[in-house]
């Protein structure tokens, strides 16, 4: 089975919205073992979504397209393929039905529809129609004329589309699927993207057929396995464990900041932060684990010195010998954080974030992470790049990623 997405809409060529429903819907295809051919985004323009639907229907058997079905004069996706196809339009009761109940739930009874807000009922006659459960335009399907080839028309709006994929399309896809390839992903902590694609050189020359893919973000590499063969990604399984071994995320972790919240319920933790240049960035990407409060207590953006002095009980000697950024700070931000709350881990940021601010003897990107680990301390200098906001987020994925490590580390002690 072969598929290719269209999404279309002026405002993701211009940048003012981020293609989401692309995403979603890789990520979706791709747990079910499914990579679609290609992509490719088009104004809301006949002449446009014309040429791209040919284009798509010369390689793929499912065309999926997203956006351009609702009321407004822009939205022509579903008349320009309903008239290309030769299909005319006709009225659908359960969508016509569907279209009132919306509107009386947002509007009442005071206010009449508006004619184009009905023209959503009509539908290419003889098309397959997906109810919109949060939304007024049905999602259609239609048969190409003289093919097997299908085109599937979505929604743009993500909170319509996404369940619609979920529980509609998808499930029909899979019906369908006949050679399907089936994707691993693993998510690494604190080994550069090269460096995991060396180390997987064995596994590549030993496994067939296997496709193997990285992609590097702030705090983790992503290693992608695909192959037609499960039996070839269950063998492949034992050697990526083997080869990464503690730096491996467990597989239902996502994030950094997912895995190091498993690791600190699996102990039965409490957390909390002290930060400076990251301003709450460590706090902000624990709490947006689901299931945070289990482990995380709070946290103390300490900017200013007086801050660090009278939350953390830094001494103003240590500030004044060694300065806001050293790991004397560092170490005394952690300690005092930690006796504070009384909790089993934490962790503490100080650094010079740029682009103002460095200086020969202390650079921009210079940052010192203090890690606490049950009475235990260890202070990192890090030497971070680029801009600003980047130096921020590796300085968090950094704090996070050693604290893991000295949980890890502690626990293979222990064993
Ligand atoms: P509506 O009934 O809201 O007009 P529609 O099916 O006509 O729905 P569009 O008008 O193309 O869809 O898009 C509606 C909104 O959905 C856009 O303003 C945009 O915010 C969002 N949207 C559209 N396409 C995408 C996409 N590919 N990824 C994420 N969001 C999208
Ligand atoms: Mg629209």
């Amino acid at each position: 089975m072969k598929i290719a997405i269209l999404c279309i809409g002026d405002e993701i060529l211009k940048g003012s919205t981020i293609n989401t429903n692309l995403a979603h819907m890789g990520k979706s295809l791709m747990k079910a073992g499914i990579i679609p051919r290609f992509s490719l985004e088009v104004p809301d323009e006949p002449s446009a979504i014309l040429d791209a639907l040919k284009l798509a229907l010369e390689h793929a058997d499912f065309v999926i397209t997203s956006g351009g079905l609702g009321p407004t004069a822009d939205d022509m996706t579903k008349e320009t393929i309903a008239r290309h196809f030769g299909y005319r339009l006709e009225e659908d009761s359960v969508s016509m039905a569907n279209i009132h109940r919306f509107w009386k739930m947002r509007h009442g009874q005071q206010r009449e529809i508006p004619s184009r807000v009905l023209n959503q009922a009509l539908v290419p006659a003889g098309a397959e129609i997906l109810e919109n459960r949060n939304g007024t335009a049905p999602g259609l399907i239609l048969n190409v004329p003289d093919s097997n080839a299908k085109v599937i028309m979505l929604p743009g709006p993500p909170g319509e589309l996404e369940p619609m994929f979920d529980e509609s399309v998808l499930p029909m896809l899979l019906e369908e699927v006949k050679t399907a390839t089936y994707t691993a992903i693993y998510r690494i902590a604190g080994i550069g993207e090269s460096e995991v694609e060396d180390r997987m050189l064995s596994v590549i020359s030993r496994y067939h057929p296997l496709q193997v893919a990285y992609c590097a973000s702030p705090g983790m590499v992503r290693l992608f396995l695909t192959s037609s063969d499960t039996s070839v990604l269950a063998d492949a399984a034992v050697d990526v464990k083997q080869i990464f071994g503690n730096a491996l995320f467990h597989e239902k972790s996502e994030s950094l900041a997912a895995d190091t919240v498993r690791l600190l319920k699996r102990e039965h933790a409490t957390f909390a932060t002290a930060e400076s240049c990251t301003g709450g960035l460590v706090a902000k990407e624990i709490t947006d684990v689901s299931g945070a409060s289990d482990v995380f207590l709070g946290g103390v953006v300490a900017y200013a010195n007086e801050v660090k002095q009278n939350l953390l009980g830094v001494k103003a000697e240590t500030l004044e010998e060694y300065g806001a950024v050293s790991e004397e700070t560092a170490e005394e931000m952690v300690r005092g954080l930690a006796a504070k709350f009384g909790c089993d881990a934490a962790v503490s940021l100080t650094g010079i974030a740029g682009p103002g601010g460095g200086s020969l003897e202390k650079p921009v990107g210079l940052v010192y992470a203090g890690i606490y680990w049950r009475g235990k301390v260890t202070v990192h200098e890090l030497h971070l790049r680029r801009s600003r906001s980047q130096i921020r987020e590796r300085a968090a994925a950094s704090a996070l990623y050693l604290l893991r490590e000295m949980i890890l580390n502690d626990g293979s002690e222990k064993a």
